[in-house]
């Protein structure tokens, strides 16, 4: 897909229910790829681009293997440069920019803004690409859902997705799964009567049911139907009650 930004922006089904993400920057020509689960399917999208097999940079937001287990074979393909977090750079594929969370490194005509995300692993990054209007979100923000909390705490993931809820809402929310079906039966035990989930847990069906991503998603979306990001506390809801609301969903 290619918005009013000037980047075109992909997303690339890797293994059984991954996604890596293709992005390229039209006024430069900069290719970068995020989290490449395996190599061909990467390989052969990037045969697809407006310059075929150009990749300058790999993309890493956290270190499982299905997020990084194509990037040796991509770099040898590509040369491309690899960034991910300094935290975890004893666990990722080698780094050549190691990066913390506050962190902006130039991108083509953008820059990425490293958010700190942890919650699913401590080490976890969100990398956020406002001339993009998007955000790679890895494991912390699915479509309807979140991370499961393999290394961080509960208030640890709680943080992390209101960092990135503070984003603006038309930001497209690049996620690492196809998870979003399965999480829409769950919202919808949480809340039944949201009539804007309701709505998209059928449009959810039908893309599924014709084989189709459900995502990017938005974060205006997410904040209408992601019980994950309407987990508000209770002081958030007496303030909102007060008419100060900050959501806008
Ligand atoms: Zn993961
Ligand atoms: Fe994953």
């Amino acid at each position: 897909m290619s918005g009013t930004t000037g980047w075109t922006i992909k997303a690339v089904p890797n293994l059984s229910d991954n996604y890596a993400w293709l992005l390229r920057d039209e006024a430069t020509g900069l290719v970068a790829l995020c989290d490449p689960g395996e190599a061909r399917p990467n390989l052969a999208a990037l045969q697809e681009m407006p310059e075929p097999g150009r990749l300058d940079w790999i993309l890493l937001t956290h270190h499982h293997p299905d997020h990084i287990d194509g990037v040796p074979e991509v770099v040898r393909a590509t040369g491309a440069k690899v960034l991910g977090a300094s935290a975890d750079a004893h666990r990722l594929p080698k780094l050549d920019l190691a990066v913390k969370p506050g962190d902006r490194v130039p991108l083509g005509s953008g820059e990425i803004e490293v958010l700190d995300s942890p919650g699913h692993t401590i080490g976890h990054v969100a990398l956020y690409i406002a001339a993009a209007h998007a955000v790679l979100a890895g494991d912390t923000l699915f479509s309807l859902g979140c991370g499961r909390l393999l290394e961080g705490t509960p208030a640890d993931m709680y943080r992390a997705l209101r960092l990135l809820d503070a984003l603006p809402g038309d930001t497209l929310v690049l996620c690492g799964h196809e998870y979003t079906e399965s999480n829409a039966r769950f919202a919808l035990t949480v809340e039944p009567d949201n009539a804007a989930l309701k709505d998209r847990a059928a449009e959810v069906r039908e893309l599924r049911k014709a084989g189709l991503a459900t995502v990017p998603t938005t974060l205006d979306q997410e904040r209408a139907t992601n019980p994950f990001l309407r987990a508000a506390t209770v002081e958030e809801l007496a303030e909102r009650r007060a008419g100060k609301d900050v959501f806008k969903g």
